[in-house]
């Protein structure tokens, strides 16, 4: 095992124990499954054909597979030994060409920099002990007008009472233990960030759940529980 920086053990022991459901749609993650198309459209829409996709905290693969079956050429890396594997296993009984690697967000951008035209880190800042790093090195990783999209969980009484009272103990739409309410991001919190990594808000969304459909929407503009945000980096920043 080697080790890194900036990491929760605890958040990356949890989901080594997880990484064999990843792909249980009926399982745990089952609900990353279902907002999966609506991230991957956030994302794509707004990327040239063909893009270079870094996948930061990236799991199972569940979004690097979608962002490849939509024409990315992804690079998924995630510091869950076991979950990289799991995503090896899937890519390639899907036939998918998707680079893997066990490494960490600062060490990918260091050697690459400026490389990617757009960095994707889903509902994984809020593993970590210091976001804010893992947002410089996403920037460092883009190229100049290369755009960063990031999605997580607001830190709001509404967030604490719907995504962890109802998602994890009452609706189970995730497992317990999941999230840690003082790890949630503000928005607000996460446009500082970025500033000073040097990328410019573009635009937000949430995702809502409508707990009688059980389905998922995008609201444009809107900052609820669980959103998506992405920014631009200025095509004249190195
Ligand atoms: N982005 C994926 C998985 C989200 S779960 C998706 O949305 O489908 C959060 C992921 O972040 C886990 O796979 C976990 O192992 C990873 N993670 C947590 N801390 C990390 C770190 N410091 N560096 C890289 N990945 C990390």
């Amino acid at each position: 095992m080697k080790s890194f920086d900036n990491v929760h053990q605890r958040e990356i022991d949890r989901f080594d124990n997880f990484s064999n459901i990843w792909w249980d749609l009926k399982g745990e993650m089952g609900t990353l499954h279902v907002i999966n198309p609506l991230r991957t459209k956030f994302i794509m829409e707004q990327l040239p054909p063909n893009p270079k996709i870094l996948d930061v905290g990236c799991g199972g693969g569940i979004l690097s597979e979608a962002l490849t079956k939509a024409g990315a050429r992804v690079t998924g890396l995630d510091l869950s030994e076991a979950s990289i594997e799991v995503a090896k296993r899937h890519a390639q009984s899907q036939n998918l060409q998707i680079d893997y690697r066990y490494e960490s967000v600062q060490d990918v951008a260091d050697i690459e920099a400026g490389t990617f035209d757009a960095v994707a880190c889903m509902e994984m800042l809020e593993h970590v002990p210091e976001p804010g790093k893992v947002v410089a090195a996403c920037a460092k990783a883009l190229k100049p007008g290369g755009q960063a999209f990031f999605s997580t969980i607001n830190r709001t009484p509404k967030a604490f009472l719907f995504a962890i009272v109802m998602g994890e103990y009452v609706l189970r739409l995730l497992a317990r233990g999941t999230h840690t309410y003082s790890m949630l991001i503000r928005p607000s919190e996460l446009k500082q960030w970025n500033r000073e990594a040097g990328l410019d808000f573009a635009r937000l969304a949430s995702l809502m759940y409508n707990p009688i459909t059980r389905g998922w929407k995008v609201a444009p503009n809107k900052e609820d529980v669980n959103y998506m945000a992405h920014f631009i980096k200025s095509k004249s920043a190195k």
